[in-house]
């Protein structure tokens, strides 16, 4: 039996205990998912590219929020050298929080409130969600998760939450958080230290704190983009990760390979503030046409 992968959208509603006891429990969470079905968006279907948007609200196939995690799909492809995901992504798209604050209390009553969640099973990887101000964010951090994990055979948690957080942002460049690069500034300048090996202890969300999340960011963003070196590594990590859940951490790798990596990563972290894009490229909700 393969339990399911679920994925809140952040820190900012970090998972309780409890849901540890969900993951084990994949049949139960089965079949009450099943038995409430009725109770998801329905109305309204989008289908894509490997992906299907179920909605209470009428969205035109070519809606930007739609054209957006399809380019979104393409950069996670390209970015990690990863084929372009075969199994389907299913978004549901409540009309409102209320509704969908509605359904997941009846399909997963374990789960705390959240704006969004990924669930994967073996039968489906699905994203709940609904329309609000930043449902543009929640959609690309949960789309990432999904397409993740329609391509790969596992994906350690930290490094999960790292992209997550990394392509949910699409102020550019791609992957900046200006959030997290201000509060890892705040972080540095108290002695802060990176502990990748720590990161890569913590197998549950419940164990993720807030900082966890930023320095997840932090591993992601100068392993892609303060060189080669560190690139190629990633990269090749995510590909043994296509048919192996459970390869040798990376930090060995990291070990092995790039000498004083850990000191890289400090000095990488203190020289975002000075790269910080100006302006944003978000499209807001509350200026999209739902027709
Ligand atoms: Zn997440």
């Amino acid at each position: 039996m393969t339990a399911p992968s679920v994925r809140p959208w952040s820190y900012r509603r970090a998972m309780v205990a409890w849901l540890l006891a969900l993951l084990g429990t994949l049949p139960a969470c089965r079949a009450t998912h099943t038995s409430i079905s009725a109770g998801l968006p329905s109305k309204h279907r989008v289908t894509g590219d490997q992906l299907s948007v179920l909605s209470d609200i009428k969205l035109p196939k070519q809606h930007p929020l739609l054209k957006d995690l399809e380019q979104l799909r393409e950069d996670v492809s390209q970015l990690l050298d990863l084929p372009m995901q075969q199994q389907p992504v299913t978004v549901y798209l409540f009309a409102d929080e209320q509704r969908y604050a509605n359904y997941l209390r009846a399909a997963f009553p374990e789960l705390p409130p959240r704006r969004a969640y990924f669930v994967g099973t073996s039968k489906e990887l699905a994203v709940y969600t609904y329309w609000g101000d930043r449902v543009q964010e929640d959609l690309r951090h949960e789309y990432t998760h999904g397409v993740l994990h329609a391509c790969l055979a596992d994906v350690p948690l930290w490094l999960d939450e790292g992209l997550a957080e990394y392509f949910e942002v699409v102020d550019a460049p791609l992957g900046w958080n200006k959030d997290y690069v201000e509060r890892l500034s705040q972080s540095l300048a108290n002695g802060w230290k990176p502990d990748l090996p720590r990161l890569e202890s913590l197998h549950g969300v419940a164990q993720m704190q807030k900082a966890d999340y930023f320095e997840a960011w932090a591993w992601v963003h100068f392993l892609l983009e303060s060189d080669s070196d560190t690139r190629q590594i990633l990269l090749d990590y995510l590909h043994e990760l296509r048919t192996n859940p459970s390869p040798e951490v990376l930090s060995a790798r990291l070990d092995r390979e790039i000498p004083r990596w850990s000191d890289r990563l400090l000095a990488h972290v203190s020289t975002l503030p000075q790269n910080v894009p100006a302006t944003s490229a978000i499209i807001p909700a509350s200026g999209i046409t739902r027709q």
